[in-house]
């Protein structure tokens, strides 16, 4: 396949958290859940540390492993967390997570793996609707604690701490029955993922988006997922980033789209058949 991508940070001031790598049969694209400022979370690497050294471990393993996804993505948070458990508190809830989305063309297949809120589009030969996957139970319970938050105007200091908040009452619902699932340093959240195989000849493209680039569609409501997938083959994955840009730069203070922050790392992969 052949694959191009984007990405760009929330801000030039803070680290890249997304996580983007591909090879010509794999695609990893991870989204690092963020640890607001004024938060503990047992770890003194970081967020963007810990989606870089978990996707570039996956990535590695995906271009070697005869595995499932799901065993590369158990073995991949084994991997990452033995690289900090003895310097870090890994069981804090609020250590290092992030959310994966995982393409691996094997012979005549396609293989996905989506773990938590990033987005697969798969734009499928012969149907009008493209098929999207994404888990969205953090949304789901997200929306019993985000009324405070989305109330306030985004960059203003209680807005800062409503996000706080959020995020540490998110916490208690992390990786556990019945909350939501997230790579961070328990593998057994690889067996939340949602997974599938497909013939490669029945996809004509695919797309791998976190939510900072997904928000076009599932926040803003400015585009189809078909739109998506018009967007990145006709102008590419960077165009689609300055669209997302260009809405948010039309709302800054989230009034007409309440959120979490006005801008967000964002990153969108698009690949297609050669
Ligand atoms: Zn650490």
């Amino acid at each position: 396949m052949r694959v191009t991508f984007a990405t760009e940070p929330a801000s030039l001031n803070r680290p890249n958290e997304d996580f983007i790598a591909a090879t010509p049969d794999a695609v990893v694209l991870l989204d690092g859940a963020g640890t607001p400022a004024g938060s503990e979370s047992g770890c003194s690497h970081g967020v963007a540390w810990y989606a870089r050294t978990l996707g570039s471990t996956l990535i590695a393993a995906l271009t070697q492993s005869a595995g499932t996804l799901t065993e590369i993505l158990a073995e991949g948070i084994k991997a990452t967390t033995s690289l900090h458990d003895f310097t870090c508190d890994v069981t804090h809830p609020g250590s290092p997570s992030a959310t994966v989305a995982m393409l691996r063309r094997t012979g005549d297949h396609l293989g996905y793996l989506v773990l938590a809120d990033s987005v697969l589009v798969l734009d499928l030969i012969g149907e009008d609707k493209p098929m999207v996957i994404t888990d969205d139970r953090e949304g789901q319970i997200g929306k019993r604690y985000r009324t405070a938050m989305d109330a306030l105007d985004s960059g203003t200091p209680d807005h800062t701490a409503a996000l706080r908040a959020y995020v540490e009452a998110m916490r208690a619902h992390r990786n556990r029955d019945g909350g939501f699932w997230v790579a961070s340093s328990d593998p057994l959240a690889a067996e939340q993922a949602l997974t599938g195989t497909l013939p490669a000849d029945q996809i004509r493209a695919a797309a791998l988006l976190s939510d900072g680039a997904s928000r076009l569609v599932d926040r803003f409501h400015l585009a189809t997922w078909r739109d998506i997938l018009d967007i990145l083959d006709q102008h590419g994955p960077g165009e689609l980033i300055c669209r997302v840009r260009e809405a948010e730069h039309s709302d800054p203070h989230g009034e007409r789209w309440p959120r979490g922050k006005s801008h967000d790392d964002a990153t969108a992969a698009h690949c297609y058949r050669a």
